[in-house]
């Protein structure tokens, strides 16, 4: 009997593992990229000896990496050299005050004391309970496929674990209730924008990445993030996953049931048993497999956030910054309720890596290399020429002054994002986490039709590096379990 035969439509990083996962489980696997080079919003840039990562910056879990790469026959450890970062993050705010998150929590605790007195023990605190609510999470959330709240319930030991992965409460409103200091409450609010979230709408629930990085770390690696994606690439060549690089998919074919096969827009065909889509959820169901109901079920969740990227090749170094450094708005709430109204905020939080503090491949010698990101609403229309240069201003005003040092400025804006990932509005991660409901909403891993699968960070249990890893294993033991496959030898 023949291998069954599945194609992954999108190399992004979700594609790329399930598709290994699926090797390694005796499929016959091909990855068709539109793109030239695989890797998806795991992107670099280049110019003049400056090398940026254009999208994610910061890798939490790694592990769910290194299980992949292990399936390919190779580890994490082989392949990256990953730096455990401390301070993991710099934070400032207007006043001129700053605080360093740490490896250690309980040299977070004494930087929190220090900035606030008393908040180190608050801090401590929530993390118990951010520990309680990832360990719950685990075991219920990321454990397997989602189509519902029920399902989650059906994981619970006991309804101790609903309690504790506090569902109901904004992630804002247990800021206000975890930290007197307003500037703490930032700190803990700003997980929320992990996921392309809101602090004043999105779940409580999202403390427990407070846990996920003091307990696993806040990682780099070494080479930028592409150094990941090449492993991974590297990986899925080496177990016998075809990778097809500028093959844009232009449909999926079936029979009304059933999925067949793919329609590149070259016009080729390619037959397959399973078809596993990691492009975005909206761009699947109103372009390549046109279904009116699920597209309508995709755009009643709300959009996650977008961004702007401001690239900046400096010359000369920055005394008092760090690897990851956020400088906060002085008016959190504003911030984010203009976004709300579709507005970008007039007073920014500035998030900036500077990977050369790290890794001095990443700039020419006695330079740096600025990524700049602020959270846009979705669909933003925002002028390229003009951002870069008025952000420069407002970080100016808060703390490093670049403008005379900047070798050059580069702006991406979200319709770049949407041009570019073929994601509406250049979502960053798909659908937000606004809303108590919205994490069940996300588009489910099982496709509208029979051998279609959905993984990638538009669909359960969304976007992030480490979840469109838990969402390739989730889609894998998916598709593995319902085609009997025999395990490879
Ligand atoms: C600016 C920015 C900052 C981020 N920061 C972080 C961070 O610090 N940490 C973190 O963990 N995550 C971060 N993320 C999110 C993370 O990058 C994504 O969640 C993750 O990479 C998405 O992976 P994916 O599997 O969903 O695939 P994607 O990366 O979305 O890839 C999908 C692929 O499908 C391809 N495709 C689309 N249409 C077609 C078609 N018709 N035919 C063939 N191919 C097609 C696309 O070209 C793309 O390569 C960030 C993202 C951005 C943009």
């Amino acid at each position: 009997m023949s291998a069954p035969r599945t194609v992954v439509v999108g190399g992004g990083m979700g594609g790329l593992l399930a598709a290994i996962r699926l090797r390694a489980g005796g499929h016959d696997v091909t990855v068709l990229e539109r793109l030239e080079q695989f890797g998806g919003k795991v992107a670099e840039w280049r110019r003049d000896g400056w090398t940026f990562d254009l999208g994610p910056s910061l890798v939490t879990l790694p592990h769910l990496y290194d299980e992949v790469l292990r399936l390919a026959g190779t580890s994490l450890a082989d392949e990256v050299r990953m730096v455990r970062l401390s301070p993991q993050f710099r934070y400032a705010w207007p006043d001129g005050s700053t605080v360093d998150v740490h490896d250690d929590p309980q040299a977070t605790a004494a930087a929190l004391d220090a900035l606030s007195p008393g908040s180190g023990a608050r801090y401590l605190r929530v993390l118990a309970r951010a520990r309680r609510i990832w360990e719950v999470s685990e075991r219920t959330f990321l454990a397997g496929p989602m189509t519902g709240a029920r399902q989650m319930l059906g994981r619970m030991s006991s309804p101790r674990d609903l309690l504790a992965i506090d569902p109901l409460r904004t992630l804002a409103a247990a800021a206000r209730r975890d930290f007197d200091d307003p500037r703490l409450r930032q700190v803990l609010g700003r997980y929320a924008t992990y996921s392309g979230s809101s602090p004043y709408r999105a779940p409580a629930t999202l403390a427990c990445i407070a846990a996920v990085e003091a307990d696993h770390g806040a990682w780099y690696p070494v080479g930028g993030l592409s150094a990941l994606r090449d492993a991974v690439v590297r990986a899925a060549g080496r177990c016998g996953v075809e990778l097809r690089a500028g093959a844009e998919v232009a449909r999926i074919l079936d029979d009304g049931a059933r999925v067949r096969g793919v329609r590149l827009a070259d016009g080729t065909e390619l037959a397959a048993d399973h078809v596993v889509a990691n492009v975005d959820a909206e761009h699947l169901y109103a372009d390549l497999l046109p279904d009116r109901a699920a597209v309508r079920r995709v755009r009643a969740v709300p959009r996650s956030t977008s961004g702007v990227v401001v690239l900046v090749g400096a010359r000369g170094t920055t005394g008092g910054i760090a690897h990851h450094n956020v400088w906060f708005s002085s008016d959190y709430r504003r911030e984010f309720a203009e976004m709300d109204g579709g507005r970008m905020a007039a007073d920014p939080t500035i998030y900036a890596c500077v990977s050369s503090v790290t890794d001095a491949s990443q700039a020419p010698r006695g330079c740096e290399n600025w990524f700049l990101l602020v959270n846009a609403p979705p669909g933003a229309d925002v002028d390229a020429a003009a951002y870069g240069p008025w952000l420069l201003e407002r970080l100016a005003e808060r703390g490093p002054d670049l403008r005379g040092r900047a070798e050059f400025v580069e702006t991406i804006v979200p319709r770049t994002l949407e041009a570019r990932y073929r994601t509406r509005g250049g979502s960053i991660y798909g659908t937000s986490s606004n809303g108590p409901r919205a994490a069940f909403r996300r588009p489910s891993n099982a496709g509208a039709r029979q051998g279609l699968h959905l993984v990638g960070g538009s669909s359960h249990p969304g976007g992030g590096l480490p979840l469109v890893a838990v969402s390739a294993r989730i889609v894998a033991e998916m598709v593995l379990g319902s085609a009997q496959s025999r395990p490879r030898r």
